[in-house]
C-alpha cells in the first residue's frame, strides 16, 4: 500500500470560500450574527471536486490512499477571533469527515485546529477530540504562527502548548507543524513562510527539552523539513555546542519528515541525510506547486517518482517510506 500522508482538501466546492468570504465581510458588521449556520454541499459536488483531481490523480501516480486535511493557506488563524476560527475550523473538518465517508479506501482524515493568537489551546484539544473520536480523525495540523506570519506567539516548546501535547499523547496521534497564509508582505506564504517555519519548528525543537518531557509526542516536519536536510551539519554543529546529544538521538525519535520537495536532486540530499525510519511518504497535492516542470515533464509534485529514482534504496526501505513509518507515526490509521 503507498500512502500519501499530506493532502489537503484544496478543491472543496465553492460554497465553502463563499461562506468564509461572508464569515469574513460579517467581521467588519458589529451586529452581523456571530454563528456558524450551515453550507449547502451536496455528496456530488463532492464527488465531482474530487474525481477530477485528487482521486484521479491517485490513479496516474500509483498511490493508494491520502492522509486528508482541510486546505492549509485557507485556515488563516490571523483573521477575526477565536470565534471566527472556531466556526470555520468545524465547516472545514466535518467536510473532510464527509470526504472520508464518501471514500473510505481513498482518504483518512486529519484535521485543522481553531487556532487563534493569543488564546489558549483549550478549543483546540475540544475540536482534536471531536475530530479523533466521532469522525476517526487521525492527527492534526498545528500552526506554529497562528498570526500569520509575524510570530508573536510562544515557541512550540513552550508550557502553553503542553495541554494539547497531553491530549495528543491521550489519543496517540502525531501533529503536522503546518503554518497556515502569510499576512505579511515580507514572506511569500508557499516559498517562505512555510519552509521557514518548518526550519523553525525543527530548531525549536532542537534547543528544548520537550521530548524528555514528552517521550512518545511525535511531530512531522512536512516540505522535507525545510532546510533542515539541506543544513544538517548545522544542526548537528548547534547541538555538539549545545553539549547535546546526537540528534539521531535526541530528536529522531520524535520528529519526522515528509517527502514534499519537488525535484530529484531535494529528494536525494532527503534520503542521504535522514535515515530512512524518519521519511514519510507525501505529495502535497493537489496543492502549492500544480504545474509541471519541462525538464522532466511531470508534475513537479509527483513525488513519487523521485523516490523510485533512487536506486540504492531497498525494498524494506521503500516498504517503510510508503507504509510502514506512515502506520508508525500514525497508529490509528485504518481504512475505512
Ligand atoms: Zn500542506
Amino acid at each position: 500500500m503507498i500512502i500519501d500522508c499530506h493532502g489537503h482538501y484544496t478543491t472543496a466546492p465553492k460554497a465553502l470560500e463563499a461562506w468564509r468570504k461572508d464569515q469574513i465581510a460579517n467581521l467588519d458588521k458589529p451586529t452581523a450574527q456571530r454563528t456558524k449556520g450551515s453550507i449547502s454541499i451536496s455528496d456530488d459536488e463532492i464527488r465531482e471536486s474530487l474525481e477530477g483531481a485528487q482521486l484521479r490523480m491517485q490513479r496516474e501516480r500509483g498511490t493508494d490512499v491520502t492522509i486528508f486535511s482541510p486546505r492549509a493557506s485557507a485556515m488563516a488563524h490571523h483573521i477575526g477571533d477565536a470565534t471566527t476560527s472556531q466556526h470555520w475550523t468545524e465547516h472545514c473538518n466535518e467536510l473532510i469527515h464527509r470526504v472520508c465517508n464518501l471514500y473510505p479506501k481513498n482518504f483518512v482524515g486529519v484535521c485543522q485546529l481553531p487556532q487563534s493568537a493569543g488564546v489558549d489551546v483549550g478549543s483546540s484539544i475540544r475540536e482534536l477530540e471531536r475530530c479523533v473520536n466521532q469522525f476517526g480523525f487521525i492527527g492534526l495540523n498545528l500552526n506554529p504562527d497562528p498570526s500569520g506570519g509575524l510570530w508573536n506567539s510562544p515557541p512550540l516548546t513552550d508550557r502553553h502548548w503542553y495541554p494539547l501535547y497531553e491530549k495528543m499523547v491521550e489519543l496517540d496521534v502525531p501533529a503536522m507543524v503546518h503554518v497556515s497564509a502569510s499576512c505579511n508582505p515580507n514572506f511569500h506564504t508557499t516559498g517562505s513562510h512555510y519552509l521557514n517555519a518548518d526550519t523553525t519548528a525543527f530548531m525549536q525543537f532542537l534547543t528544548s527539552k520537550l521530548f524528555t518531557d514528552f517521550p512518545t509526542l511525535r511531530f512531522i516536519v512536512p516540505h522535507g523539513g525545510g532546510a533542515v536536510p539541506y543544513h544538517w551539519g548545522r544542526f548537528r554543529g548547534i547541538a555538539q555546542d549545545m553539549k547535546l546529544p546526537p540528534l539521531e538521538e535526541w530528536l529522531l525519535k520524535n520528529v519526522y519528515f515528509d517527502t514534499c520537495v519537488y525535484h530529484q536532486a531535494g529528494i536525494d540530499c532527503l534520503f542521504k541525510v535522514i535515515p530512512v525510519d524518519n521519511i514519510l511518504f507525501a505529495s502535497e497535492m493537489v496543492g502549492a506547486v500544480r504545474g509541471i516542470d519541462p525538464r522532466t515533464n511531470h508534475h513537479y509534485d509527483d513525488t513519487k517518482r523521485y523516490i523510485d529514482k533512487i536506486d540504492w534504496l531497498t525494498d524494506a526501505d521503500r516498504t517503510k517510506v510508503y507504509e510502514g513509518n506512515v502506520k508508525k507515526v500514525f497508529p490509528r490509521f485504518r481504512l475505512g
